[in-house]
């Protein structure tokens, strides 16, 4: 296993992919900018274990992205846990007109310049992965309304003038 901090910040995909080499660690959310401003709150770590190698003379990233975050649900704007767990399956490509070299299972990963954060490979991945409209899954909105409306009657009943009446004759004044 790599350490973590002997991930290298910045990284030349194709070069590692003729080492073959592998990483394994974890970020912080806190230290993706792009990703947290989609997040609900920024706790909680990705996790990695990716493997740069060829498939015949193809360059790939392949391995295994798992992160746990909270997101906003856009039914009651509450936060909300979501599971990450994203097979990465990448074929490294120098622009988009180069698709035609990727199979069926691998995804272009376009490598525009030599280094590359290595921390954003991971960072896209999981972007990649965010639902455009989180939900609960649960009736998260009904479930707020229902508790809200009980809050309100017992409060009603709390304060009803007639208990206070009640008090005040009770003290004897
Ligand atoms: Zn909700």
């Amino acid at each position: 296993m790599v350490m973590l901090d002997r991930i290298p910040e910045y990284v030349n995909p194709l070069s590692l992919a003729d080492k073959r080499r592998e990483f394994k660690g974890e970020f912080s959310l806190l230290s993706m900018q792009r990703l947290s401003g989609l997040l609900a709150n920024c706790e909680g770590r990705v996790q990695f274990h990716l493997f740069f190698s060829k498939q015949g003379k193809l360059a790939t990233i392949t391995g295994e992205i798992e992160a746990e975050v909270y997101l906003e649900c856009q039914n009651c704007l509450e936060p909300m846990l979501h599971d990450i767990r994203k097979t990465v399956q990448l074929g490294i490509i120098n622009s988009i007109e180069e698709m035609g070299k990727l199979g069926d299972h691998l995804e272009p990963f376009v490598q525009s310049e030599d280094k590359i954060a290595f921390r954003e490979i991971v960072e896209d991945e999981i972007i990649l992965s965010i639902p455009d409209v989180p939900k609960h899954t649960e009736l998260c909105l009904e479930q707020i309304l229902g508790k809200a409306e009980n809050e309100l009657e017992k409060g009603v009943q709390k304060e009803s003038p007639f208990s206070i009446l009640k008090d005040l004759k009770k003290t004897g004044v």
